[in-house]
């Protein structure tokens, strides 16, 4: 299907690995120009170089930590009129509320909420003044389903929902579309990271709690970041100009259990 965005401009955060790297390729094998950051460079200049190979699409990278000001800035700059924007980071520490401390929280808040709504409002309005827009946050299934180890998270991301729920009503009659993705257990770097952290904790082999969590999931697998980034090409797609304000969870039947 062509999805109807060749030459459209898009930021895509956090993109060097996981979900927000499967976004972007499948972005770019729809001819759009990407933007994409992470902190680290070398991966981030790795995986822009592969997305040039493989799509022969145009690809500027940012090494910043989109969590910041200044990060933030440096992706505008690079990218001032987006049509869409994908938002995305790495996820709040797991641990127990007890011991959370309000830096903790305010820590959360500002990469999971703050950020995000920041690079919202820098690029929203641009978008309805030109009569399109799609902007997809990269979330997580705790939304709908708060996991218990993961409450920073749970809050943040819950926080950012609620923020731009009413904002997605408005944007809509200008063909701007504001929706989140929720996705479930992918196998990423993240995942196999919780998954070490677990069998270290259990004193059991890593293969040992990552299967486990494998058969727990209806599909009995794991997403691949390639379906998520395909289900968020479609979302951010000529076609779907219809579809705002939406939580899609996407974890392979997961929800309501947790894995
Ligand atoms: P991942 O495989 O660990 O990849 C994270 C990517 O984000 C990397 O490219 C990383 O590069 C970049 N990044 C992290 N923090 C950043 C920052 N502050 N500024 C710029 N780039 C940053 O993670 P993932 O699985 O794709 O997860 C993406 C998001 O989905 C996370 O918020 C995660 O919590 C959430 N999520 C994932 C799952 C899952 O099963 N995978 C489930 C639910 C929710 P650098 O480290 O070099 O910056």
């Amino acid at each position: 299907m062509d999805l109807g965005i060749k030459g459209k401009k898009a930021i895509v955060c956090a993109a060097s690995k996981g979900l927000g790297k499967g976004c972007a390729i499948a972005l770019a094998r729809d001819g759009v120009d990407l933007t994409i950051c992470a902190r680290g460079d070398e991966a981030l200049q790795a995986t822009a170089a592969e997305i040039r190979k493989a799509t022969n699409a145009k690809v500027t990278a940012i090494a910043c930590d989109v969590t910041t000001e200044a990060g933030r800035k440096a992706l505008l700059v690079a990218c001032p009129n987006p049509d869409i924007l994908i938002n995305n980071a790495g996820g709040p520490p797991p641990g127990d509320f007890k011991n959370f401390s309000l830096e903790d929280w305010r820590k959360a808040v500002e990469s999971n909420m703050i950020s995000p709504i920041a690079l919202i409002h820098a690029t929203v309005y641009g978008m309805m003044d030109r009569g399109f827009g799609r902007i997809l946050n990269i979330t997580s299934y705790s939304v709908k389903a708060p996991i218990p180890s993961l409450e920073l998270s749970n809050g943040a991301r819950c926080g950012l929902t609620g923020a731009v729920a009413a904002l997605a009503r408005r944007t809509i009659a200008k063909n701007v579309t504001i929706n989140a993705l929720l996705p479930g257990p992918f196998d990423t770097d993240r995942l196999r990271g919780t998954s070490q952290k677990l069998a270290e904790s259990k004193g059991v082999a890593f293969d040992t709690i990552h299967n486990e969590r494998k058969k727990e999931v209806p599909a009995q697998r794991f997403g691949t970041a390639e379906e998520f980034g395909a289900t968020a090409a479609f979302l951010c797609s000529a076609h779907a100009g219809y579809i705002t304000g939406q939580n899609i969870v996407i974890d392979g039947g997961s929800y309501p259990g947790t894995t």
